[in-house]
């Protein structure tokens, strides 16, 4: 389970890295396995069958030796002793016979003895010692054979009665004869083994010579008594098995050593796994390479792709993956490099889509944020240009009495407001547009065959791209809207005309919301705001300077000895000096700013947010000054206006709307009194 939670966890390139290794090692170590278990076994088998064999041919020619030295004492004692027996065994006769046989037979010893342990003749050399011993064993059957150790070596003796005596003592006739010294070599010639005879903690024959010929011979160095083992012969390792050489027949001391040198089988198992460890290795080297070639050229691509779907997952959709490759990758990548590009289309629509939302709703909601209509044209164009990713643009109105579209505001780089020539419906571009309600996309810019100069300020050739679209209001067409060159060279499409046409319908509502708001907020003899909007501005303006900690100023205009004008040039020329008053208050104060009202009849007032009272009574001042230099022609001769002005301060003067106008209501009587054509600054703690 560890394992393949391990596995579960590695990434692709350590995944791969180890299928190549297990591919590649697994079968290769379980064929190591198994060949070598098997190499094993032969070996074993071969072992085995080279024992056996040994064994027995040594035990088949030491029974052979024992079975020939047997026949030879039985043929000579009912042969050849047969009839000296009735003689009766004397050295003249006997000797010769024995001194034949012994050369004959090729013994070393040979004797004839009576009653089974006196010896009556002998010839040969006898062994050391132990003959008195060995005699009467050997003599106590008809026909004996067997093997001996005398001194250190293996003698084999063999006795055989001498039968039909005359007597009744029995007499036997003793063979002995040492075991050949190459009797063990002869036998390594033919099964490649090493044979000993061991006895006593002894090696008494030995099949092992060194290299001077020398026979390892004498004490062994480990235990006898072990069964097998690994011994060192000649420098070559040989394993043996040690047993009772000839079960029954001979002394369970003397003990057969058979020892072989390893199998040739097992020095193959030796070679072999040398070579499956190389290969091993070549095969381990040879799977980590092709496994990192192959991880490299698929893991790696995948592992990327698995990056830019992560970055693509937290919504940063920059980065495409790039391929160019053919295969099912290559296929995986360049799909999901779609897939991002159409995201990333999408996401930009989408956006495209909010921001033109966004600007439509600006445009909608910019009627409450500006009280001037220049500045909301402005705003609009503004905004239509960077919708369109424009460079500039301009909004022309129709004069509905001249039926002529005249610029009321333009773009330059900077606002730059110009009059222009006037634009006759149906002239032009613009003029076409307004004529026929749709709106035109001139991609050729002043070369195309629509456009017209009008004598323009800007430089025509200036114009790359054009597109217009008409201020459509209810059923009429109340201006148009043209926007220049699109940014970065490009082309006006179909889909920036539907926008124009979108912010166009919205615009021109906003535009003629705002033309009626001006115009319920606007008093129409003197333009000036109406008594009502001053309440509210006033109101206004003080809540602001309060909570932001500011200052604001109020001053109260009166017309001096207006009823005169009334009274002695009629009422027309009274609105006329009004309107004059108006005009000069207008020009004097701070469009957008200030805010100059008629407060009602020929008294006016205005509003300086922001102003501290000393600024207000200088604005005041000059005001008064301008009036002053005004000239009302007529035709008596130019009438000349005086104005009388009170200044009041939010907060030095007055708290509240109500007390500030009554304090600069004060002042300007005090002007009044003062002798009219005056500036009075309100005192300090005037409530
Ligand atoms: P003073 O210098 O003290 O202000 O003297 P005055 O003559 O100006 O006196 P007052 O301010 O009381 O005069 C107000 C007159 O203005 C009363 C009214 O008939 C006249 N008036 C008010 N509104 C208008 C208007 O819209 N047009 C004309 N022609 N006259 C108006
Ligand atoms: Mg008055
Ligand atoms: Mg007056």
């Amino acid at each position: 389970m560890r394992f393949i939670e391990f596995i579960q966890s590695c990434r692709l390139k350590a995944k791969i890295l180890l299928l190549f290794v297990l591919i590649l090692v697994l079968p290769l170590t379980v064929l190591m396995g198994i060949t070598l278990g098997r190499i094993s076994r032969m070996a074993a088998q071969d072992f085995n069958r080279n024992l056996n064999y040994a064994a027995s041919l040594f035990r088949e020619s030491l029974e052979d030796q024992l079975d020939s030295l047997k026949i030879r004492a039985k043929t000579v004692a009912d042969f050849d002793f047969y009839t000296l027996a009735g003689m009766g065994f004397s050295a003249e006769t006997t000797v010769p016979l024995m001194q034949y046989e012994l050369i004959r037979s090729g013994l070393d010893y040979i004797a004839v003895v009576k009653n089974r342990s006196e010896v009556l003749l002998e010839q040969g050399t006898p062994p050391s010692e132990s003959l008195a011993r060995i005699i009467p064993a050997m003599c106590h059957s008809q026909l004996n054979v067997n093997l001996y150790v005398i001194g250190d070596e293996p003698w084999i003796f063999a006795s055989a009665m001498i039968t039909k005596m005359k007597t009744e003592l029995p007499q036997h006739v003793i063979f002995a004869q040492r075991v050949p010294r190459d009797f063990a070599d002869k036998l390594k010639r033919l099964t490649g083994a090493e044979f000993s005879l061991i006895y006593a903690g002894n090696r008494i024959l030995s099949s092992q010579m060194d290299i001077y010929g020398k026979r390892k011979t004498g004490r062994i160095n480990d235990n006898p008594d072990l069964a097998q083992g690994q011994i060192v012969i000649l420098g070559r390792s040989h394993y043996f098995v040690r047993e009772e050489a000839l079960n029954g027949r001979i002394s369970g001391t003397i003990r057969l050593e058979i020892a072989l040198p390893d199998s040739e089988y097992n020095s193959l198992g030796r070679t072999m796994q040398q070579d499956f460890i190389v290969f091993g290795l070549l095969g381990l080297l040879l799977a980590l390479i092709t496994g990192s070639v192959l991880s490299w050229h698929i893991a790696s691509p995948i592992n990327r792709l698995a990056e830019s779907t992560s970055l693509v997952a937290r919504g940063e959709t920059g980065m495409l993956p790039e391929t160019s490759r053919h295969d099912e990758i290559g296929a995986l990548t360049s799909n999901f490099r779609e897939m991002v590009i159409s995201i990333n289309t999408e996401k930009e629509l989408k956006e495209q889509r909010v921001r033109e939302l966004n600007t439509l709703f600006e445009i909608s909601n910019a009627v409450n944020l500006f009280t001037d209509s220049e500045e909301l044209l402005k705003f609009v164009l503004t905004h239509a240009i960077d919708a369109l990713e424009a460079e500039r643009g301009s909004i022309m109105l129709l004069d509905d009495s001249t039926d002529e579209l005249v610029v009321k505001v333009a773009t330059g780089g900077r606002y730059r407001v110009f009059t222009g020539t006037p634009v006759k419906l149906g002239n032009g571009v613009c003029g076409q547009v307004a004529r026929t309600g749709s709106g035109a996309i001139c991609n050729d810019g002043f070369k195309d065959p629509r456009f017209k100069n009008f004598g323009s300020l800007m430089p025509v050739e200036d114009i790359k791209s054009l597109i217009c679209s008409p201020l459509k209001f209810k059923d009429g067409i109340i201006g148009v809207i043209n926007i220049v060159n699109k940014r970065n060279g490009g082309q006006f499409r179909e889909s920036d005309l539907s926008l124009l046409n979108l912010i166009a319908s919205q615009a021109a509502v906003t535009i003629e919301n705002n033309k009626l708001y001006e115009l319920s907020i606007t008093d129409g003899m003197t333009r000036l705001f109406v008594h009502r909007y001053f309440q509210a501005r006033l109101n206004e303006e003080l809540l602001r300077a309060r909570r932001y900690g500011l200052t604001m100023s109020l001053i109260m205009i009166d017309i001096d000895n207006f009823k005169k004008f009334n009274d002695t040039y009629g009422h027309q020329v009274g609105d006329q000096v009004i309107q004059k008053v108006s005009q000069s208050i207008r020009d004097t104060v701070r469009t957008g700013i200030d805010v100059p009202c008629r407060y009602g009849g020929e008294e006016m007032s205005v509003i300086f947010p922001e102003t501290r009272a000393e600024e207000a009574f200088q604005t005041a001042e000059r005001l008064r000054e301008n009036i002053a230099a005004l000239r009302v022609p007529h035709s008596s001769g130019d009438l000349h206006i005086t104005v009388s002005i009170g200044v009041a301060s939010y907060p030095i003067h007055a708290h509240d709307r109500e007390n500030l106008i009554k304090v600069a209501d004060k002042a300007l009587y005090v002007s009044k009194g003062a002798g009219k054509n005056k500036t009075t600054l309100a005192p300090e703690n005037s409530i």
